[in-house]
């Protein structure tokens, strides 16, 4: 089989790079070998204009969140089903203190906090909820939905294969690479957390983070919001089903869910939320990032052989969209990658 692109890995960042791949007409294929614990599929999906404690402004966000809006919109339509939902996240204040410091940020960033004189919510839903502050806009992306309907439509077109990438099997000619049975002009990683186990990227910083979370059932709780104090409980696409998350590890034994996450999230929920909920699933999964947080994004060489679109850490679903465009605009027209951005800062 011969195409123009290889593509490795269909998590958030593959799915992206396969869309704009197919909406600029280059022939692709994608290999993914579904792994129900990578960091695509254990994620949240919120796409947040603010970032921490400090709700300093997400970096881009006044380009990435007009960006994310359409491209959602357009893979939407593509798909022939919504697959983000706009919400408002509700702060809930148990100090003054916390208030204090969210009033101060609405100053200086008034477009996206608000302290509402009316609420949208009865306080009574949290114990010691003495007040609220908005976060808007805010998207909640349906991870699940978006990642199989994408997988379904390459399975249609024959443009995906289900197997595992074994880059030793990958032979570099002049024209481009043959892999088994594929012959394709050039080949870009999307791979997530397995850019760990080659060494093609040794200059990389890597940063790999553990994020763990909890899928709750919830009843009575409104679902047009997402609710945050320290942790994030945001509403999934099955009624009355919530995630909440999620944790920021640098060290961790392995990648699977703990015992020791649950009992502090649930401890910690007990003490906020003032209604029953019942934990259903535990996730857990590897988010690739980098030292200074930015992504990974770019080619080797001006031959552009070798891509990558990476390094997403807590933010792929709306760096993913955004860069997977700026790498194919790129490719065809060779227009410039965000240098924050571009992988080669470190080469
Ligand atoms: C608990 C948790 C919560 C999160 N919440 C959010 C959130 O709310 N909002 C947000 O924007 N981000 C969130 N993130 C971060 C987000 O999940 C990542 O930024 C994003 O999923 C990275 O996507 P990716 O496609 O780059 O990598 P991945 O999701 O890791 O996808 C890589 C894909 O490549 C495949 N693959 C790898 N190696 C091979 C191989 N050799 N052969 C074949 N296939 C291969 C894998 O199976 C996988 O399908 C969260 C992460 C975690 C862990």
């Amino acid at each position: 089989m011969n195409t123009d692109v290889l593509v490795i890995g269909q998590g958030i960042s593959g799915t992206w790079l396969s869309y704009y791949l197919e909406k600029n007409e280059i022939d692709h294929f994608v290999i993914d070998q579904e792994n129900p614990q990578s960091a695509s599929r254990q994620a949240g999906g919120l796409i947040n204009p603010v970032t921490g404690r400090n709700k300093v402004k997400t970096w881009m966000a006044d380009q990435l969140l007009p960006f994310c809006l359409t491209a959602y919109q357009q893979m939407g339509t593509c798909l022939g089903t919504s697959v983000m939902d706009t919400k408002t996240i509700i702060e809930c204040f148990t100090n003054p203190e916390a208030a204090a410091l969210f009033s101060r940020r609405v100053n200086e960033n008034p477009h996206y906090l608000e302290i509402p004189d009316d609420y949208p919510i009865q306080l009574d839903l949290f114990h010691n909820c003495k007040k609220l502050g908005l976060i808007r806009p805010a998207y909640v992306v349906n991870l699940p939905l978006l990642l199989s309907n994408w997988r379904a439509r390459l399975r249609r077109f024959g443009k995906i294969g289900e197997y595992n990438f074994d880059l030793n099997q990958l032979i570099e000619t002049d024209k481009g690479f043959n892999y088994q049975h594929i012959t394709c002009k050039r080949i870009i990683f999307c791979d997530g957390a397995s850019i760990q186990e080659r060494n093609t990227w040794a200059k990389i910083p890597l940063a790999p983070t553990k994020g763990e979370a909890l899928v709750l059932k919830i009843e009575g709780l409104p679902s047009s919001f997402i609710y945050k104090n320290k942790l994030t409980l945001l509403p999934l696409a099955e009624t009355d089903y919530w995630w909440v998350g999620s944790s920021y590890e640098w060290a961790f034994e392995h990648a699977g869910p703990t015992p020791l996450y649950r009992e502090h999230t649930v401890k910690a929920l007990k003490k906020w939320l003032a209604i029953p909920f019942e934990v259903i699933e535990q996730r857990a999964a590897i988010r690739m990032g980098t030292m200074e947080r930015r992504p990974l994004v770019g080619f080797d060489s001006p031959e552009k052989k070798w891509g990558l679109l990476n390094g997403m850490g807590t933010k792929g679903c709306s760096l993913a969209p955004y860069f997977a465009f700026q790498l194919v605009e790129n490719m065809i027209r060779g227009s410039v990658i965000d240098p924050e951005a571009n992988w080669t800062r470190f080469q």
